[in-house]
């Protein structure tokens, strides 16, 4: 086993900035550590990470569900996400599975943004492997409310289903916005932008002083936060923090120690909308 070598498994992934983000946060720390992007479709996925000899691994689109049973352990926060995005090989060479993409999007929100997610009504728009990461940590974290709205409505109810918080989550279909009445926490949660697809948003579901967030970034988020501004939200904010404090969330998991993240954040800000992909 190689005791500084980490990768991040995707595909594509030839965008990804995670391998800079790592080289950033080590560097701060003085950790020697090299950090690789491994392109890894569906189909070889499995064989590639037997190969690999790191000692710990990120995991991303499309592999984050169907590497849970490739671990020996899992977190409770990834085993009811239903996806692993952070893998750390144990004294037996086994892997450990986490999710930090729920504590990546709530530390973006209450620590750097400041805002506080107690007691909000909250929308999250999507079901995927993001989306489910978002609900679990918005609700552990104090929300009231969740309206889940996808445009596959049995991918919302299966959420829903999953959360079993009857009293708390609710579903409804995309038809509905128009009538559902408001939220002070809108997430969006799609990956709409990708396609370069604009998502039909009434202006009346975002309440004064709404928190409207786009778990993407650079031009994938950009249609969404126009959006969110010309609807007067009272805070619009981009998943730029949130790649970054997942990062985080691993790296300290990996090396016991978290970096500061405000510097990566001040550059890669800077840089935007370059960066059009996670
Ligand atoms: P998935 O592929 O798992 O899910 C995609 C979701 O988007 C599904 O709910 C899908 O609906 C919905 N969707 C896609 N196109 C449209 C459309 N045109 N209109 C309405 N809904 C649509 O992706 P992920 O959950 O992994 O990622 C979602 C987003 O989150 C991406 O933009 C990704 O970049 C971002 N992300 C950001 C992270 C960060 O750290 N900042 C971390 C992880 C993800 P349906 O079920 O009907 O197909």
């Amino acid at each position: 086993m190689s005791d500084s070598t980490y990768a991040v498994f995707g595909h594509p992934v030839e965008h990804s900035l995670s391998p800079r983000i790592h080289a950033e946060f080590g560097k701060q720390l003085g950790i020697a550590l090299a950090y690789t992007a491994i392109d890894a479709p569906p189909q070889t996925f499995a064989a590639q990470l037997r190969a690999f000899d790191g000692r710990g691994a990120n995991v991303t689109l499309p592999n984050k569900q169907s590497v849970l049973p490739l671990c020996a352990e899992v977190s409770d926060f990834a085993r009811r996400v239903g996806a692993v995005n952070t893998l750390t090989r144990r004294l037996d060479k086994h892997w450990r599975g986490d999710n930090t993409d729920g504590a990546g999007l709530v530390r973006d929100i209450t620590q750097r943004h400041g805002l506080d997610l107690r007691e909000r009504h909250g929308l999250i728009l999507g079901a995927g492997g993001a989306a489910r990461a978002a609900a679990f940590a918005l609700l552990d974290a104090g929300v009231a409310q969740l309206t889940i709205v996808n445009r596959t409505p049995e991918r919302a109810d299966e959420l829903a289903d999953a959360i079993g918080e009857p009293d708390r989550v609710h579903t409804r279909y995309w038809a509905d916005l128009d009538t559902i009445g408001n939220f002070d926490l809108i997430v969006n949660a799609t990956s709409a932008g990708h396609a370069h697809e604009a998502l039909q948003l009434p202006f009346a579901i975002v309440a004064p002083r709404a928190l409207c967030y786009d778990l993407s970034y650079g031009l994938v988020a950009s249609a969404f936060l126009a959006w969110a501004r010309a609807a007067k939200a009272g805070y619009v904010h981009d998943g730029l923090g949130m790649l970054i404090e997942q990062a985080a969330e691993s790296f300290a998991i990996w090396h016991g120690q978290r970096p500061d993240t405000d510097p990566v954040y001040a550059e890669l800000r800077a840089e935007l909308p370059l960066h059009a992909s996670d």
